[in-house]
Order: structure tokens, then C-alpha cells, then sequence
């Protein structure tokens, strides 16, 4: 089979506000005919020309017109050879592009970052860092993973089961006091087939998961340790609480140092894997992000209604608050609890500064009545989504795939 790529263009007639767009199919390393459509604009009857790679009306692959705005009247082998006026305000995304402000802009996967002086991953016994024990063992299950990750694969393309997440359960070895230590790690299911490797994984939990990480950091270890939290969160929790009052450096630092405040906005805007977020952000950072990113620009995504909904986020929160917390609302039947993490740090690029950071754990009705009513940030009782399916490695006969309703189906182990 040939190496499709497929690209969204978004475009607006030519002479009215009526918008339209394209999934355009272009062959990779193939050979591409040059085209595009000439439309009919069914709001104010003119005709205009949109280009596009293999330009199809129905049958066979290639680029096609979705929904009903405009009317296919021809296609053309070539984008010079008609006299029509051209669409206007075309923006062309593969959905992977680096602009973070693009809405499933960032689907690709944060990396682990191994870091001997984080104690989040410990030893129970001797509180060593154990990230690269796990990974070790990782790789030495890796045909394991792969097989059974493979046999599922084969059952998804059959709709047998529609997984979203890997999930491995083993156990390692401390390399200080020999201590067994059972662990969680996970990755996204490919719904390309692919062979995993260790670096797809995220350590998730070991037994006994006891963080000793209460301390003054810089604002490099703080972010690291966020990340890992929240990584953690991406699986455990049912919603991910972020209360930042603001992203990285005022207005005109931020203006001033675009690719820094982009830089800082994709990592951020990367870790939302499966979309958990729940963002109180002041509302002037709204203001902000449009001014670094150009308003023009911004105006543009925002008529197609493709901003990241993590930033339209931004623009619901609220003006006057100067608390930082990170969350994730574990469920566990009644006695679902919360992680939360605080402390001085918000949102912001790694540097020597200093902010300290402490980890505690409570119950959800004492997390709602202590953080979140306070700022006003609505919730219902923690559940998982419906839709998430966990293939959980290795595979146990009677769940090959399964749908956790409280976080003891997701780890094997006693707490
Ligand atoms: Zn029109
Ligand atoms: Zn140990």
C-alpha cells in the first residue's frame, strides 16, 4: 500500500464569509498530480477555484470536498489553467504541525526523562531512584509487549476492540538493596502497526508509591517532576487540575521571545495526551498567547474554529487569583482520592530559579471543598471515561482489553 499522507486545508469562498474544507490525500514518495476544485459557493452563488493535490469526485483515493457548502463543478489537472477567482484565508495543517495554538496540533508523545535525582519513582525500602531499573526491564520485555501488542492489533482491525492505551505490569530489582519492586508503565496504542521501543513508555506507578520530593527545586527540576506527575495522572486520573495563573514570563518578554513562549506553550499543550485537563489560567493570558502569536493569525484558526481547546480554556478562566496546584483526581469507588502537587511554581521555562514544591494526597470531597471550590472550578464525581480501553500487558486470559472502573483495575497491586 502506498504511504498516504492526508492534510486539511481550510479555505473560505472567494467573495462570501461561507468556509469550507478539504482532506487532501497526497502519496508519499508517490507521484502527486497538481489541481485543484472548482467550486460552486451554495451561500452566494459564485465560482472560485481551490487548489489541492489529486483532486477526486467519489470514487477511487484522493483529495475530496467535505460537507455541503459548495457544489463540485469541476476538478483540473492543473492550478493554471482556469480563469476563476481564488478561495481565500486557506490554512493547510497535516494536524502534527508545530504551531501549538493548532488544535490536535500535538498528538505526539512526551518522552520520560530519566533523571537519577527525582524521587518520584523510589525505592520503598531504600529510596533510590529506581527510572532506570524500570526501563531496563522494559527492554528486556519488549518481545513480550510486542507480541501480545500485536495479536491485539489484529483484533482491532477486526473491531474487536478499540484500546487506546498499553499498559505493562512487572516487576524490578532496586540496584542498591535488591528489593522487588513492582511498577506500571504505558504508552499510547498505535493504530499504526509499529513495534514498540522503551522510549515510548511512561512510568506510571510501583507499589508502594511514596514520593519524597517535598523541597526547593529550580524551575528545570520542578518542570520535570510536573511532567512526570502528570504523566502519571494521564493514566491514573480522571481529570487533571492545572491552576496557574500564568505561562512563563509577562507580556513583553514573551512578545519579545516568541520561540521561548512557543517552546514552553507545546510542551505544555504535549502532555494533555488524553485530553484530562481541566486549565485555570488568569485571563489575560488569553490576551497574551493572541498577541504572541499574532492576532491576525489567531483570528484566522479562530473563524475555523481550530484554536487548541486548551487555550480557548484560558479564556473562560478567571482574572484575580495567585494560587499554583496540579491534580489528578484519582477514582477509587468511594474513596476516590486526590494528588495534588503545590507550591510557588507555575507554568514556566526551565531556569536556574528557585520555587519549592510539596506533594500531598486527599480525599475528593476534601480536595473539592478545599481547592477547588475556592476557585470556583466545577466537578462531578470522579469516573473514567467510557471510551477508555487499556490493553494490559501481559495478557491475563480473561481481560485482554479492559475498561477500569476504579484505578485498582488499572494496577495490579495493593497500595
Ligand atoms: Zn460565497
Ligand atoms: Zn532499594
Amino acid at each position: 500500500m502506498q504511504n498516504i499522507v492526508n492534510r486539511s486545508i481550510y479555505f473560505q469562498c472567494s467573495s462570501c464569509t461561507n468556509k469550507g474544507e478539504i482532506d487532501e490525500v497526497v502519496f508519499k514518495g508517490g507521484i502527486n498530480d497538481e489541481g485543484g476544485f472548482i467550486l460552486y459557493c451554495n451561500q452566494c452563488n459564485t465560482t472560485f477555484f481551490i487548489e489541492a493535490q489529486n483532486p477526486i469526485h467519489n470514487i477511487g483515493v484522493g483529495s475530496r470536498i467535505i460537507g455541503n457548502n459548495f457544489t463540485v463543478k469541476d476538478i483540473t489537472d492543473f492550478s493554471w489553467s482556469n480563469n476563476y477567482p481564488t478561495a481565500r484565508e486557506i490554512i493547510t495543517t497535516t494536524g502534527q504541525d508545530s504551531n501549538p495554538i493548532f488544535k490536535n496540533a500535538w498528538q505526539v508523545n512526551p518522552i520520560f526523562s530519566i533523571n537519577h535525582n527525582d524521587k518520584i519513582f523510589i525505592c520503598s525500602e531504600c529510596k533510590n531512584n529506581i527510572e532506570k531499573e524500570v526501563f531496563n526491564d522494559l527492554e528486556n520485555n519488549l518481545d513480550l509487549i510486542n507480541n501480545d501488542y500485536e495479536g491485539c492489533f489484529q483484533a482491532y482491525m477486526r473491531d474487536w476492540y478499540n484500546p487506546n492505551i498499553i499498559s505493562f505490569n512487572s516487576s524490578t530489582n532496586c540496584s542498591e538493596c535488591k528489593r522487588e519492586i513492582e511498577y506500571t508503565a504505558y504508552s499510547k496504542f498505535s493504530t499504526l502497526e509499529k513495534r514498540y521501543s522503551k522510549e515510548d513508555f511512561f512510568i506510571v506507578d510501583t507499589q508502594k508509591f511514596e514520593p519524597n520530593i517535598n523541597g526547593v527545586y529550580t524551575r528545570e527540576q520542578c518542570k520535570r517532576i510536573l511532567e512526570k506527575f502528570i504523566l502519571r495522572w494521564n493514566l491514573l486520573a480522571s481529570n487533571i487540575i492545572i491552576v496557574s495563573p500564568f505561562i512563563g514570563f509577562d507580556k513583553k518578554l514573551s512578545i519579545k521571545n516568541p520561540d521561548k513562549f512557543n517552546e514552553l506553550l507545546k510542551w505544555f499543550l504535549s502532555l494533555d495526551t488524553f485530553k484530562k485537563f481541566q486549565i485555570t489560567i488568569r485571563k489575560s493570558e488569553y490576551g497574551k498567547i493572541r498577541e504572541v502569536f499574532s492576532k491576525e493569525t489567531f483570528k484566522l484558526y479562530e473563524g475555523y474554529n481550530l484554536l487548541n481547546e486548551n487555550i480557548e480554556k484560558v479564556n473562560s478562566s478567571t482574572t484575580k487569583f495567585h494560587a499554583k496546584f496540579y491534580a489528578g483526581i484519582i477514582p477509587d469507588g468511594t474513596n476516590s482520592y486526590v494528588e495534588v502537587l503545590t507550591g510557588s511554581y507555575n507554568l514556566h521555562p526551565s531556569s536556574e530559579s528557585k520555587e519549592n514544591l510539596t506533594f500531598t494526597q486527599m480525599s475528593f470531597q476534601d480536595f473539592k471543598r478545599n481547592y477547588l471550590d475556592p476557585m470556583k472550578i466545577p466537578m462531578s464525581e470522579p469516573c473514567y471515561s467510557v471510551s477508555t480501553e487499556i490493553l494490559k500487558i501481559p495478557i491475563n486470559e480473561s481481560e485482554v482489553v479492559i475498561k477500569p472502573k476504579d484505578v485498582k483495575d488499572i494496577v495490579n497491586y495493593n497500595f
